[in-house]
């Protein structure tokens, strides 16, 4: 419920507390943002549209894909992580950057009884979804580039799941002593995809260049790889692909061409690392 964590919420014009008044939320400067009826807040700065984010389509398409199990381990393998990194108090938000539908969110609060999420995202289509995703899930219309509308060391435990990630609001947001959860595609991943449909590959320095960004902000305290191997039908790896980086560079007459000369179902390799962090 959006209620669990309007106490974490910043005004994204003046950065102060916000409370709530009927069907709005207002700060003391007197900005004031309504809330949708399916149950989310838009605290996007005046001058930034959700034009940006994915359509309702794509974000139906990603649901199913993600409801269809097939990126259950790296749900699994960060809910691990946030049960063993977090104190056992549940003082302290998990923010989840780039949330989606909060497929990834909720389970991590699955693995933490007590604690509640914000799920921080562009998408309001996505949003709607992760308004629903889990009963202590708030979830904010906001822009990953912008100052986060979370208050100051307002969150024990940031998640950024193939999503963009802002070193200096993540440091911001997050406890001292807070923990960072990131997942990234290795080279690996979706391989036979990549070569077949002639996509964009990730960079083999790709976690190097994470941690030199993130360098100055957090310090590195581990990482996991998580690999596994997917059977994908050709709308899995329709979605897959749209939900990929290589998303907006893809023909789609190539991507149909190519799809029609792949096995169906395919296998494929799904690798990513799991890295975590310390404020
Ligand atoms: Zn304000």
């Amino acid at each position: 419920m959006l209620q669990d964590i309007e106490p974490y919420l910043a005004c994204p014009h003046c950065a102060q507390a916000l409370t709530r008044h009927e069907r709005s939320l207002r700060c003391p400067a007197g900005h004031s943002f309504d809330l949708a009826k399916q149950g989310y807040v838009s605290l996007l700065a005046g001058d930034a549209h959700t034009g940006t984010g994915d359509t309702a389509e794509m974000v139906a398409a990603r649901a199913d894909f993600l409801a269809a199990g097939h990126y259950r381990p790296i749900a699994d393998a960060l809910a691990e992580a946030a049960a063993a990194a977090l104190p056992a108090d549940p003082e302290g938000l998990v923010a989840d950057l780039g949330a989606g539908t909060g497929h990834y969110l909720a389970h991590v609060l699955d693995a933490l009884p007590g604690r509640v999420g914000a799920a921080l995202d562009i998408s309001k289509y996505a949003l709607r979804r992760a308004a629903k995703a889990h009963p202590r899930i708030g979830a904010v219309v906001c822009d990953a580039w912008r100052p986060l509308p979370l208050r100051d060391a307002s969150a024990e435990l940031v998640l950024n799941v193939f999503a963009p990630r802002n070193g200096p609001e993540i440091r911001r947001v997050l406890r001292p002593g807070g923990t960072l959860l990131l997942v990234s595609p290795t080279p690996r991943h979706l391989r036979e995809l990549v070569d077949a449909l002639g996509l964009l590959s990730v960079d083999e320095e790709k976690q190097r260049r994470i941690d030199e960004k993130l360098g100055p902000y957090l310090t590195p305290v581990g990482q996991r790889q998580v690999e596994f191997t997917l059977r994908l039908c050709a709308q899995d790896v329709r979605t897959v692909v749209g939900m990929g980086p290589s998303a907006w560079h893809t023909d789609p007459e190539r991507l149909a061409a190519t799809l029609g000369d792949l096995p169906d179902p395919v296998e494929v390799t799904a690798s990513v690392t799991v890295a975590e962090y310390r404020r």
